[in-house]
């Protein structure tokens, strides 16, 4: 049996009205969906937050600064 269960997985986007009212925990800022989608970015603090299982993780422990 073939389980390919990674490779396959199809993501489904982030929720647009979800993304509205995202904001960063840090400055409260609106946060932009980059990496294709697997993660979302500030602009104004540079903090990288991580989509995991379709859930944006917005704790700033999870963050990671990409200038
Ligand atoms: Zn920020």
């Amino acid at each position: 049996m073939d389980a390919n269960a990674s490779g396959i997985v199809q993501r489904m986007p982030v929720d647009p009205e979800l993304l509205e009212i995202l904001a960063c925990p840090n400055c409260k800022t609106k946060v932009d969906l980059v990496k294709n989608g697997a993660a979302l970015k500030c602009a104004q603090c540079k903090r990288v937050y991580p989509i995991k299982d379709d859930i944006p993780v917005m704790l700033l422990d999870e963050a990671t600064i990409e200038p």
